[in-house]
């Protein structure tokens, strides 16, 4: 089954609005005749209105990078997923590894946090990974089984065809240690397996992007890989014409 490759920009704690707007004039040049790769960029929250209306008919969707799991409430400083789509918001990145190790998100409730995103339409990238020293303990797929089963629990086999899961070792994120091709292909295809299991149909549909200080240079060969379907890209995505070489990797590759 082919995939259609997906390139994801992640942002972080990075540009205020003026700066995503130099940016996005930039970047929609370099990327609207590159065909056959789908591009998002997760930005912060106070930046998304203004990108999403700076993309609008453009082939750049717009995602946020965490949502609330409950439909309203006392939750002082979150945002619920209706609020990301009715501003038109694509989707959203969930589990990064920073917000689970900063801000103690749990398994649990990324659980119905995927469910409440794809209930309100939006377009989940669970990210899931290992730390240097679950790797080294030998642990990868342990950790990997752990999240991607508890993650995935709630859903029905319909949904999980929906959602995109980022591979991401946490110790290859910002650190310019990029994990080697046979260690990403195996992982990648490892969560692939644990999507099978649980609905599989889902397991030749759903993307799995690999993550962890991807660039210009290591792009294509990680894109070439045969269970891996695109990137979530940090650091390198910051800088328009950087990103766009990464998006046409995508199909070069
Ligand atoms: C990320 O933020 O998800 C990430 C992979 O960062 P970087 O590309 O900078 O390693």
């Amino acid at each position: 089954m082919a995939r259609t490759p997906f390139i994801a920009g992640n942002w972080k704690m990075h540009k205020t609005v003026a700066d995503a707007e130099d940016y996005i004039q930039a970047l929609l040049p370099l990327v609207s005749s590159i065909d056959g790769v789908d591009v998002a960029i997760c930005v912060p929250f106070t930046d998304l209105q203004a990108m999403v209306d700076s993309t609008r008919g453009s082939r750049v969707e717009v995602f946020a990078q965490n949502m609330h799991e409950a439909e309203k409430g006392a939750f002082t400083g979150e945002v619920t997923a209706a609020m990301l789509t009715e501003i038109d918001v694509h989707g959203v990145v969930l589990g990064h590894s920073e917000r689970r190790e900063y801000y103690n998100e749990t398994d649990r409730a990324l659980a119905q946090k995927l469910v409440s995103a794809l209930d309100a339409g939006l377009h989940p990238i669970l990210c899931v990974g290992e730390t240097e020293q679950e790797r080294e303990r030998g642990d990868t797929e342990r950790k990997l089984r752990h999240q991607v089963q508890e993650g995935l629990e709630r859903l029905t086999a319909q949904q999980i065809a929906q959602i995109t899961i980022a591979y991401e070792p946490i110790w290859a994120i910002g650190t310019g240690k990029v994990a080697t091709p046979d260690q990403a292909q195996e992982a990648c295809a490892f969560v692939r397996a644990l999507v099978g299991d649980r609905a599989a149909d889902a397991a030749d549909v759903v993307r799995v992007l690999y993550g962890g200080s991807v660039n210009a240079a290591n792009a294509a060969e990680l894109l070439a890989l045969a269970d891996i379907d695109g990137a979530l890209v940090g650091g390198a995505s910051l800088d328009a014409e950087t990103f766009s070489q990464i998006v046409a990797a995508a199909v070069a590759s």
